[in-house]
């Protein structure tokens, strides 16, 4: 399998096959090394939980080719302490944090080749999966779990890059107040293809979900993460313990406050006060920064900055962050870690 085929400037967010992925087994309690393998295909047994139950949960994270021609992963680390509280919550093993990013790491140097060129803006998504297999029907914890990484190189996932796109508060909910909004699990973004489905019908980008149990606040754009820059300069993120934690999202916060000079806040975000908002964005790592041009609210389209241009602040964001991941800009300590 060759590159040859790749047209780095038109990359989308769509599956392209590598020639390699890890895999590795959790057997009789224990960790098995794991490999490198070109097959595509798992073959699980019947029962397999993540199958009947959703014991499953999974990560995404990039590798970006620098100016120098090496590669960086941006925290890395955080994604493989995220993986193990999703696995936590639905009563899976814990990934040694080593392990996993030496997995990562070997996906990457093994798919070398499909990393993109420097100055494409394009990355080598990783997919890092987690599921419970083997003979089972009962609802309880699998016997066995597989842990594999593949990758594929995608472009901005958000059709239109840097450009605003619109969004729509949806009636349904992605996530229950205590439920596992904040475990990356494939059973929330199953709950999210039908609100989806009619937020694309209508021509919005994606959906709003407000928290769970007050229908008043916005806590995910779709499957990433929201930010304001209010009128007197603050960055804003909602803050509850149904919102997945975007790593994206303490990066901003760190950037906005660190390097941009501004004051950052997590805190709630109501539905009937974004007047008070100049900028919106949703950030997350598929979607890095993406403009808000406007939210439908039933019969109201609250526009932000524009409808067709990115806001200054947010454009700030974007080049800071863009520019720690592509090796640009210094990096604040421990984020980028080299293949
Ligand atoms: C993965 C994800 C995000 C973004 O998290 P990052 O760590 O920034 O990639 C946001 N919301 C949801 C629902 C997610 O699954």
């Amino acid at each position: 399998m060759s590159n040859n085929t790749i047209d780095w400037d038109n990359l989308g967010f769509s599956y392209i096959q590598t020639p390699y992925r890890f895999v590795a087994k959790h057997e009789n309690g224990m960790w098995q090394k794991g490999d490198l393998t070109d097959d595509p295909y798992l073959k699980i047994h019947e029962g397999s939980t993540a199958l009947h139950y959703g014991q499953q949960c999974f990560e995404g994270l990039k590798a970006y080719r620098t100016k120098d021609g090496s590669i960086n992963l941006f925290r890395p680390y955080e994604n493989a302490r995220r993986m193990n509280e999703s696995a936590r919550r639905l009563r899976m093993p814990e990934i040694p944090e080593e392990m996993f990013v030496e997995a990562v790491k070997a996906v990457v140097r093994a798919n070398e080749d499909f990393v993109p060129p420097y100055g494409k803006g394009a990355t080598l998504y990783l997919r890092p999966l987690y599921i419970g297999v083997g003979a089972n029907i009962g609802i309880k914890p699998a016997p066995e779990y597989i842990f594999t990484i593949f990758c594929m190189p995608v472009g901005p996932y958000f059709k239109g890059g840097l450009a605003p796109t619109n969004f729509i508060v949806s009636d349904y909910d992605r996530a229950a107040p205590m439920g596992t909004g904040a475990a990356k699990v494939g059973g929330n973004y199953a709950a999210s293809l039908l609100p989806g489905y009619e937020a694309h019908e209508r021509n919005f980008s994606d959906c709003i979900y407000l928290d769970p149990a007050t229908h008043t606040k916005i806590e995910e754009v779709g499957s990433a993460n929201f930010f304001g820059i209010t009128r007197d300069n603050k960055f804003v993120t909602p803050v509850s313990p149904s919102i997945l934690p975007s790593i994206t999202k303490y990066s901003l916060l760190h950037i906005a406050k660190e390097r941009l000079g501004m004051e950052a806040i997590e805190g709630d975000v109501y539905v009937n006060e974004l007047d008070q908002f100049a900028e919106a964005g949703a950030c997350g790592t598929a979607a890095v920064i993406s403009p808000i041009g406007g939210i439908q609210i039933e019969d109201d389209f609250h526009v932000f900055y524009s409808e067709t241009e990115v806001g200054p602040v947010t454009e700030k964001l974007y080049n800071e962050l863009v520019g720690i991941q592509f090796g640009d800009i210094e990096a604040p300590e421990g984020w980028i870690v080299k293949v």
